[in-house]
């Protein structure tokens, strides 16, 4: 029998909503900072998504102990060379929403012929297990930048990404059309993949 405390994976995320999220997606009970008394206060310094990813996965396995995991995403728009891209979240500086931020996106584009408008989401997940290198499970969802916002649905910048697939915004395609489609569903499955087919024990079971 595996030891279960060899079982355990925490998140990396202060953010309650995700930990509940990821726990229904991947099935399993992942544990939180908040739960084992810790507040995470990791800066994000990498230029990669990986790095990011990587420096919050890494501080939570080293102080709890156990292997975790966490996640890093954006989007990648080619006309502004990669902008907003890893720094997706804090586009624009201080005192913007994720409204003010796409907007700023939108303003940006102003003038890029369609074929040009090529963007993509990008999520990296990161694993830390003790005294292990770190792995890295990344999905990407390819779409285009939209002139104007288009849906209700969504967060962030899913008003202005077309789906070219279906032809919709990510904020007009339902919560279980976007998980098949997203760049986050993506790298959720490829983990999923991998803790069934290596992870110890019961977590062979997801
Ligand atoms: P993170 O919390 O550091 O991963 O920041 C991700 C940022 O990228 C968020 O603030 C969003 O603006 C953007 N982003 C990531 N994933 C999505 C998505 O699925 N839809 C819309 N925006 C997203």
């Amino acid at each position: 029998m595996p030891d279960p405390v060899s079982l355990r994976l925490a998140l990396a995320t202060n953010n309650s909503h995700k930990v509940t999220e990821l726990s229904r997606l991947l099935h399993i009970p992942l544990v939180s900072p908040a739960s084992l008394g810790l507040r995470m206060d990791v800066e994000e310094t990498g230029v990669t998504f990986e790095a990011n990813a990587s420096l919050k996965s890494r501080w939570l396995c080293e102080v709890a102990g156990i292997p975790a995991i966490a996640d890093d995403s954006g989007i990648v728009v080619d006309a502004l060379n990669g902008e907003p891209g890893i720094y997706s979240a804090r586009y624009g500086g201080d005192g913007l929403d994720d409204r003010d931020r796409r907007l700023l996106l939108v303003k940006n584009m102003i003038g890029v012929p369609d074929a040009l408008r090529t963007a993509r989401f990008v999520c990296v997940i990161a694993l830390s297990i003790p005294g292990e290198p770190d792995l890295f499970f990344r999905g990407e969802a390819e779409g285009m930048i939209l002139s104007e916002e288009r849906g209700e649905g969504g967060f962030g910048y899913d008003p202005i990404f077309l789906d070219p697939e279906s032809g919709r915004s990510f904020a007009e395609l339902t919560a279980a059309e976007k998980d098949a489609r997203s760049h986050r569903g993506r790298a959720i499955r490829l983990l999923k993949q991998w803790l069934t087919a290596e992870g110890p024990g019961t977590l062979k079971e997801l």
